[in-house]
């Protein structure tokens, strides 16, 4: 908010990151830190010593580095990393993982005339319900606004600009600023990729940006405030929601994210807040779990931790702990845990809990 780049969110009292002036945030927070940038280089393989990772390869338009490491943090989004290491990783099968997206943004939209639209035809969490999906609540979201949209593209469905069969395309908008853009259309769901394969990548981003066109032209004849807007960009890479998962010291579970699970190691919380596989909890009681420091550890690979999406857990845990925030909270833990090992010279396996805690809470972390 400081640096002007959020605006703000619809359906809260919160703000809304401006994806765009958040690239510059990120940069100067980097630069802050006194960490070494290190863009453009895609990690292809780990230097192993038996067990123990000890860095790891890149390649880049230089060709091949090896960076040598006292810890190394997976926080590749897929367990790259650990999955190359030979650490033990799962996946949800297929016909089962959450789809994947591409993202867009318009400009040039009313609006006046779209939010007016929007408050004429209230949507609710209530309406997810559509297609082929279904989700479960705890029964206070289907009362709840939600920025959600879908008649537009049942109407173009009806006129033939949408095909019948591809019922997929429907969901919410992000933000609406005073100039006509309208942010984080996350519209276009592709269900049956597997975003750890190139080919499956490939054709999810295409057949993305074809549909997303789709979305957009539904949008200008059939939503108010639309007619002379268009498209002002896709999101920079396809949106993956679920890939590798690593089998951790600790695996959380569905009861942990239910029911406020409690752990000795806590590493921070989180509330609970749960979105995938048809379920959709909103963070609204005050109720919050705590995240075990077990669940970043990997099984069978030394000196390697890992944090966001990729930490140990079930499936219906991973509707939780895929959730920006919560990755957050994971990425702390480990940044923190990777610095305490190093200055105290323990293995991270092994490392003194309460030195962790003592560290984190230094930085203002809520740990219980
Ligand atoms: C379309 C979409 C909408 C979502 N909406 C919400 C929402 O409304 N609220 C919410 O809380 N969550 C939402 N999520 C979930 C959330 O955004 C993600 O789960 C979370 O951002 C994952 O964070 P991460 O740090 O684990 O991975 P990522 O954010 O994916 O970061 C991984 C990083 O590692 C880099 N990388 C990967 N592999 C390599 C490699 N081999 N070498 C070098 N670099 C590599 C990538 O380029 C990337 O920068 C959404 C997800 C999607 C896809």
């Amino acid at each position: 908010m400081a640096m002007g780049a959020t605006t703000p969110e619809p359906q809260s009292s919160s703000q809304a990151i401006d994806g765009e002036a958040f690239k510059h945030v990120a940069d100067t927070l980097v630069t802050e830190a006194g960490i070494t940038p290190m863009l453009h280089r895609m990690f292809v393989a780990p230097i192993m010593e038996g067990n123990t990772i000890k860095g790891v390869i890149t390649e880049s338009k230089a060709g091949r580095e090896a960076i040598l490491a006292g810890r190394v943090v997976d926080a590749t989004g897929d367990a790259d990393v650990a999955y190359r290491a030979g650490a033990r990783t799962r996946k949800t099968p297929l016909e089962e993982m959450i789809a994947v997206s591409v993202m867009f943004s318009m400009s040039g939209v009313n609006k006046k005339r779209f939010i007016e639209h929007v408050k004429a035809n209230p949507a609710t969490y209530h309406d997810w319900n559509y297609g082929e999906w279904s989700v479960e609540t705890s029964g206070k979201e289907d009362e709840m606004f939600s920025p959600f949209l879908k008649k537009p593209f049942d109407q173009a469905r009806a006129s033939g600009l949408i095909p019948d069969g591809l019922s997929t395309i429907g969901g919410t908008w992000g933000a609406i600023y005073d100039e006509g853009d309208l942010t984080y259309l996350n519209l276009v769901h592709l269900p049956g990729l597997d975003g750890t394969k190139p080919e499956d990548l490939t054709r999810g981003e295409m057949e993305g940006r074809r549909q997303a066109l789709m979305a957009v032209e539904a949008l200008k004849q059939f939503n108010p405030g639309c007619e002379e807007a268009k498209l002002r960009n896709f999101g920079m890479t396809l949106g993956v929601r679920d890939t590798r998962k690593i089998d951790a010291h600790y695996n959380m579970t569905a009861q942990d994210v239910r029911e406020q699970g409690r752990f000795d190691d806590s590493i921070g919380i989180f509330p609970e807040f749960l979105d995938g596989y048809g379920i959709l909890i909103l963070p609204t009681t005050g109720r919050y779990f705590q995240l075990p420091y077990r669940t970043l550890l990997p099984q069978g690979v030394n000196n390697l931790i890992v944090a966001g999406r990729i930490t140990g857990g079930d499936k219906d845990s991973h509707t939780a702990t895929r959730n920006m925030m919560c990755c957050a909270v994971t990425g702390q833990g480990a940044g923190v845990a990777a610095a305490v090992s190093v200055l105290h010279k323990k293995p991270l396996e092994t490392l003194n809990i309460g030195l962790l805690q003592k560290e984190l809470k230094r930085q203002a972390a809520r740990i219980d």
